[in-house]
């Protein structure tokens, strides 16, 4: 019998509980994730809104906000329900997928609380998935083009972005008018304005936080009432930039590849319990939501639907091709935070972020930055193995500083 999702989370939640550092507003953050699973998602449901449950990182909230629905992330990090999985889908697949499929299989409380899924059409999985889970809840696919270098890919993307605005309307019966939409846009650009501020402060030599509570905090952001939720990462925020001390003197790091989807935090906190700190990562899960405002030329419906547009297709995801961008960023967050090492985090059979892989080594290696490349799924067998090699990475870290 799978262990039960609440359990799942309160163990996580303990662990990262005991060794935070005394940073007491982690506490709403600790606590809003114990209530998921027992009772604040089906509260959701109940709410009298339409839930609009997504995967990825291409669904623009903003017009679910704006169309008085509520967005909810369906992506799983519960190793429980991949087996269940496996009875359908192949074993040697992604993690992520598998576990969110077998959540649907078990009718979760995310997927129960949701009226309609949408899937973009990023890797092959996800497309895949979306015919899987048809037969379950109504599901919109969101056409996501190849590339997102060309003008005929922008136009695509627009189109995509105008179908799904309809879609949402049809959905709540309600218009979505530029007051509204207005609104949302900037509740939203407040919320990533929240969180780079949670991200500046570990710029500083002395990390105040560790970042595996940070990745606690921004996974939560895909479930809590976006007012609520800023209020208290600023909350947060203030706590951090006056604290005087370090959780760490260990080795900064800097992380990317494929999503960490909460509970699935094996990698952070395994990196971090042996000796290493993330001060900052490109994970989709992470910074990467947080980057962009949109910003409309003017606060007219069609310059802010480009703009949102604009933004969604700026997402440094893999499943682009080319998919340049990502290096560039990667460079920006390395020199920014004055990381020593990355770890390359891959998920198993994530193909996308495999390849890309190489190239990125390839440009790490010539800016001195080390790179250790991972990979592994949602078990915890591998965890003295993964522990092992990350402490040979950090002795050799410390070792090209001395
Ligand atoms: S990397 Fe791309 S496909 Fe994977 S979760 Fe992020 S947006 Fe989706
Ligand atoms: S982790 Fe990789 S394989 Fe899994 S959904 Fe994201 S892009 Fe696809």
């Amino acid at each position: 019998m799978p262990e039960d999702f609440s359990v799942t989370i309160g163990k996580l939640v303990d662990r990262l509980e005991s060794k935070n550092d005394g940073i007491r507003s982690m506490g709403y953050f600790y606590n809003f994730a114990r209530s998921l699973y027992t009772g604040y998602l089906d509260s959701l449901k109940n709410s009298g809104k339409k839930i609009v449950g997504v995967f990825c990182n291409f669904v623009p909230e903003e017009l679910i906000f704006a169309a008085g629905a509520f967005p909810l992330r369906l992506c799983s990090g519960f190793g429980s329900t991949v087996q269940r999985a496996e009875q359908i889908m192949p074993a040697n697949f992604c993690p992520m997928i598998k576990s969110s499929y077998g959540q649907m299989l078990e009718d979760a409380a995310p997927f129960r609380a949701s009226d309609v899924i949408v899937l973009p059409t990023t890797c092959d999985g996800k497309k895949k998935l979306g015919e899987l889970m048809s037969d379950y809840k109504p599901t919109w696919v969101l056409e996501v083009p190849h590339t997102n270098e060309t003008t005929h890919a922008r136009a695509l993307w627009l189109s995509s972005v105008n179908t799904f605005k309809k879609e949402i309307q049809k959905l709540t019966g309600r218009k979505i008018t530029a007051k509204s939409l207005r609104q949302s846009i900037e509740l939203c650009n407040r919320k990533r304005a929240a969180v780079r501020r949670l991200y500046d402060v570990r710029k500083r030599q002395m990390v105040p936080i560790w970042g595996r509570d940070v990745m606690l905090v921004t996974n939560m952001s895909s479930f809590d009432e976006p007012v609520r939720y800023i209020a208290q990462v600023e909350e947060l925020c203030n706590e951090l930039e006056a604290k005087q001390t370090s959780v760490s003197n260990g080795q900064r790091l800097l992380l990317t590849g494929s999503p960490i989807m909460f509970p699935a935090l094996k990698i952070a906190m395994v990196l971090e319990d042996s000796g290493g700190i993330i001060v900052t990562d490109d994970i989709c899960t992470g910074a990467k939501t947080f980057h962009d405002p949109v910003m409309p030329a003017h606060w007219t419906m069609d310059d802010m639907l480009v703009a949102l547009a604009d933004k969604y297709l700026m997402n440094t995801c893999p499943c682009f091709t080319p998919n340049a961008a990502r290096l560039i960023r990667l460079q920006q967050l390395a020199q920014e935070y004055r990381v020593q090492g990355m770890i390359y985090y891959i998920l198993q059979a994530c193909h996308t972020y495999n390849i890309e892989a190489h190239n990125i080594q390839k440009a790490f290696k010539a800016m001195g930055i080390p790179v250790l490349k991972i990979e592994t799924d949602y078990g915890e067998q591998d965890v003295g193995q993964l522990k092992v090699r990350m402490e040979a990475f950090g002795e050799m870290l410390q070792g090209q500083l001395e």
